[in-house]
């Protein structure tokens, strides 16, 4: 299987749609059979939410160009010439068996098929199947145009092979794939999720706590620390020192304690009547569409914060940003809009924005090559020991700039570096700077080599840019010819 350029959707609800959106945005063409008569509508409306996270995710990454949209007639329309399918039925294991069953007549036997079910197990999935070996689950989390994690689960007769080129296709288009290693229900995440579920709904059917006090005890407090360390290594810390050995010790007694039920309560109306209520209460008006905007940009606020850090889910939308940069040619890593305190009384951007935007510029190149925050933390870093500005043309309040930068030479403590700032409506070149940056052990206060994986990095883009023509004015120095 080469690259994917087409993906069917079959069921286009809410994951259906966020799978759209997710592939439409890494320039995959998508199909989508889904009877809803709404499909269309509601297909948009998750679409524009994940533009508009997007852009705030990524605000300076050149995206992939969208792929388009089309509205299948029939299941045979959706699948046809399609690299990869992704299911998205209800979570019903007849209609997924017959539909499974059906596509798979429908396509050559080396596209995938990848399953969203939130727990069914993929031996049965794929058992009407004649080539079931194809058959995986990809499980998605929502919205999955925004979560990076993809449970990946096969049968009994998935091929070990089909399960990397999932993993890989997913991985490609900004996720983290967890291999389940044993076919199991609900898989890992969902075995988790039900069991802090489970709970809850005692606490409301007793009557101890409501849908908004639950929450409250999560978002709080263990929710801030699970995104990023999960339960396992925050547990380990709140052993102190000894770690995990004296927080099992020091914890583990009150497992015998009457603290959970781990089963859950009898849904009856009379509960589900209680929780829809409460949950009313809760929401206090506002739309699912708005709650849906604020999840989207606190998810993107969190994540971002947690790029800055390389660390957790951060660590996966930093990893899937390099891969989008062609490094092959100059970088363009960098982009602003002049701000009205940029001008100065001449109405025109004022000298030292121009060293803030390269300054930034060179800052993003870091940020690519692996010299962030926690590099920083670790006593590491470039400082820049030279700059060289050339003021070409004229820069207004209000215009969109874009950077490019080229390595020009580097050795393991240097980077020579020429940045060049562009007027992004016509390309016009504005401005350009010359710089030698210096790599430094910062407690030494003294010049020491880079890292080795930082290294390795500006290693690859020198030599590649080593094949690059030398840019016009570079070299240049100050003074009357
Ligand atoms: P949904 O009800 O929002 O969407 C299901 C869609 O399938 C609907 O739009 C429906 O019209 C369509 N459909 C029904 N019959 C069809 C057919 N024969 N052919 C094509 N389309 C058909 O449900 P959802 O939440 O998007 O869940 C879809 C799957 O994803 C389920 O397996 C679910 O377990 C799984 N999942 C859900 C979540 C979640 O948070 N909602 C998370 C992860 C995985």
């Amino acid at each position: 299987m080469g690259e994917i350029k087409t993906a069917a959707l079959v069921g286009g609800g809410v994951i259906g749609a966020g799978w759209g959106a997710r592939f439409l945005l890494n320039g995959i063409d998508v199909a989508v059979y889904d009877p809803d008569p709404e499909l269309q509508r509601k297909f948009e409306t998750v679409l524009a939410n994940a533009r508009r996270a997007w852009a705030k995710l990524f605000p300076a990454a050149e995206l992939p160009r969208e792929g388009s949209l089309r509205i299948a007639s029939s299941l045979a329309d959706a699948v046809k010439g399609a690299d990869f399918v992704q299911e998205s039925l209800p979570e019903r294991e007849d209609l997924k068996r017959r539909i499974f069953a059906e596509i798979d007549g429908l396509l050559p036997p080396h596209v995938i098929i990848g399953s969203s079910t939130s727990g069914l197990l993929p031996s049965r999935l794929q058992s009407d199947m004649l080539h079931p070996e194809r058959l995986v689950v990809g499980h998605p989390f929502n919205p999955v145009y925004l979560l990076p994690l993809v449970e990946i689960c096969g049968g009994e007769k998935t091929a070990a092979e089909v399960k990397e080129r999932a993993g890989a296709f997913y991985k490609s288009i900004g996720m983290q794939p967890l291999h389940v290693r044993k076919e199991i229900d609900g898989f890992i995440a969902d075995r988790m999720l039900e069991a802090v579920w489970r709970e809850a709904l005692w606490m409301i059917n007793d009557g101890i706590a409501t849908t908004e006090e639950i929450d409250d005890a999560i978002r709080y407090g263990a929710g801030l620390r699970w995104s990023f360390m999960g339960t396992f290594l925050i547990y380990r810390l709140a052993g102190g020192e000894p770690g995990m050995r004296h927080f099992m010790s020091q914890f583990g007694p009150a497992l015998k304690l009457p603290w959970t039920k781990l089963v859950a309560p009898e849904l009856t109306d009379e509960l589900t009547d209680t929780i829809v209520r409460q949950s009313d209460d809760q929401a206090r008006g506002v739309s699912i569409r708005e709650l849906e905007r604020r999840r989207d940009d606190c998810l993107v606020a969190v994540m971002s914060a947690l790029r800055d850090n390389d660390f957790a889910s951060g660590a996966t939308i930093k990893d899937y940003e390099r891969s989008l940069v062609d490094e092959s040619g100059v970088l363009t890593l960098h982009r602003a809009t002049v701000k009205p305190d940029w001008i100065d009384y001449n109405g025109h951007m004022t000298e030292h924005r121009y060293l803030q935007v390269f300054g930034e510029t060179t800052d993003a190149l870091f940020q690519h090559i692996g010299a962030d925050a926690a590099y920083l933390a670790s006593g590491l870093m470039y400082y820049t020991v030279e700059t060289h500005i050339r003021h070409l043309h004229e820069v207004t309040e209000g215009e969109a700039l874009h950077a490019t930068t080229q390595i020009l030479a580097a050795d393991d403590k240097r980077i020579h570096l020429f940045h060049a700032i562009y007027r992004s409506r016509d390309d016009q070149l504005l401005a350009t700077a010359e710089q030698m940056q210096l790599h430094v052990d910062t407690n030494a206060k003294k010049a020491a080599p880079a890292r080795a994986d930082v290294l390795e990095r500006v290693r690859k883009l020198a030599q590649a840019h080593s094949a690059l023509p030398r840019p016009e004015g570079s070299g240049r120095s100050v003074g009357v010819r």
